[in-house]
């Protein structure tokens, strides 16, 4: 890790290849006997380094925007394996998608499908589409990540959908065949997930009398990293509760998709950070480096927990089990914070930790998933830059931006009226 920081420089982001394949693995085998298309989330870390590694492997894409469908393509992904999953979809993105041949559109709304009805109808092209969803479960998450819920924006509830696919089942060129969940993120247990399947069995049956036959089932993310050891459910875990519910499906042909993100690329990253100055105030210990929320935005945002430990030159102790209530010996509460002008600029507040000092180098753990994907250009910062580790190979596969990538579209201004 100082070689990295030493050659590419700090903030930087590390990611794992052998770490990314496993979990991606660790999923397939988990859920084999469902034989799912396996679309890794890039709303959780788009580089197209790690794309290629995942498309290499076998996954398919779980996008979000027209952007991330672009990302999928250019990282070899065709866009038969790919999901479009989304509220605001444009009649631009909604084109292209059905243009390219997407695997499947997710629908939000009935205002939306009537729209991707007719773009689908005037280029007399046949998009398959399935209906987001929303069993009304409680993931007990963050409330800014639950999607579940009935009072959410995402999907529909379950009396609207049975009457959603009455209304839009039949259509010629925007076919209705396939039911989308996602409840939220992360969901440490594998209650919300029986739960939210329980009642969508219950609603294909209901389908079944209307005559409606539901061919395909997103089963979405949502599957939990461990920020601390031992905090979340193994792929196993989760397929061992799933698995009973969807194995009569499978048996009459319908087809699976999950659409893991954060599962796969949490902890196949790390954050690499400087110690540029301490600083004690009152009672307070502050440690600040030379990037905060604009990198990682979670700790400000969702009151996340991530993970830091410094990376000191002798072979320095690093604690085998993560956890926000470290007691060892040597430690003190430290505030690792950030060089914005903000004071939610923080990573971790009160933070035992040994005592750090300047030039020390830090590890923030598990920040491979909306990590960069989330990370801004708030107070003129460039974006780090991101590195992967195969093996004995370390490549820089997005170089540091520089100040003069921030002000390049600015240099010309254009008369618009
Ligand atoms: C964000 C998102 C995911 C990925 O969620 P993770 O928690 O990262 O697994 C999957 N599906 C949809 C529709 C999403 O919006």
């Amino acid at each position: 890790m100082r070689e990295i920081a030493r050659t590419a420089g700090t903030p930087t982001f590390v990611y794992s290849r052998a770490t990314l394949e496993g979990h991606l693995d660790r999923l397939r085998e988990a859920f084999a006997p469902i034989d799912p298309l396996i679309c890794y989330s890039v709303k959780s870390c788009g580089n197209l380094s790690v794309l290629r590694t995942l498309a290499a492997r076998g996954a398919g894409m779980d996008v979000v925007s027209i952007g991330e469908l672009q990302r999928a393509l250019e990282a070899g992904v065709p866009a038969s394996r790919c999901v479009y999953a989304g509220v605001g979809k444009r009649d631009d993105e909604i084109a292209a998608a059905i243009d390219g041949g997407i695997g499947l559109l997710n629908v939000e709304s009935e205002a939306e499908f009537e729209n991707i009805a007719r773009i689908a109808a005037e280029r007399e092209k046949v998009v398959r589409c399935a209906l987001r969803i929303n069993p009304d479960v409680d993931p007990k998450t963050h409330r800014y990540t639950s999607t579940g819920k009935k009072e959410t924006k995402f999907g529909v509830d379950l009396e609207r959908a049975r009457r959603f696919f009455q209304l839009y089942g039949r259509d010629r060129f925007a076919k209705l065949e396939g039911l989308h969940l996602h409840i939220g993120s992360p969901i440490y247990t594998v209650e919300p997930y029986v739960e939210a399947l329980t009642k969508t069995c219950a609603l294909i049956e209901e389908l079944a009398k209307d005559g409606i036959e539901i061919r395909s089932i997103d089963l979405g993310g949502g599957f939990g990293a461990d920020y601390e050891t031992a905090q979340s459910p193994s792929a196993r875990d989760y397929a061992a509760a799933i698995l009973p519910l969807m194995l009569p499906l499978k048996a009459r042909g319908v087809e699976f998709f999950l659409e893991p993100g954060r599962s796969i690329a949490a902890n196949a990253g790390v954050l690499l950070l400087r110690v540029l100055y301490t600083k004690d105030s009152g009672e307070k210990h502050f440690a600040i480096c030379d990037a905060g929320m604009n990198a990682l935005l979670r700790p400000s945002h969702y009151g996340s927990f991530h993970f830091i430990w410094p990376v000191r030159p002798q072979a320095g102790f690093v604690p085998t089990q993560r956890s926000s209530n470290m007691a060892m010996e040597g430690l003190r509460a430290q505030d690792i914070v950030g060089p914005l002008c903000e004071s939610g600029d923080f990573l971790a507040v009160d933070r035992a930790m040994p005592p750090l000092a300047r030039g020390d180098l830090l590890a923030v753990f598990t920040a491979g998933a909306y990590g960069m994907s989330m990370a801004s250009r708030y107070n003129s910062s460039p974006l780090p830059a991101e590195v992967l580790v195969s093996g004995n190979r370390v490549e820089l596969i997005r170089r540091r931006e520089t100040v003069d990538d921030l002000v390049e579209h600015e240099r010309n201004v254009t008369v618009l009226l």
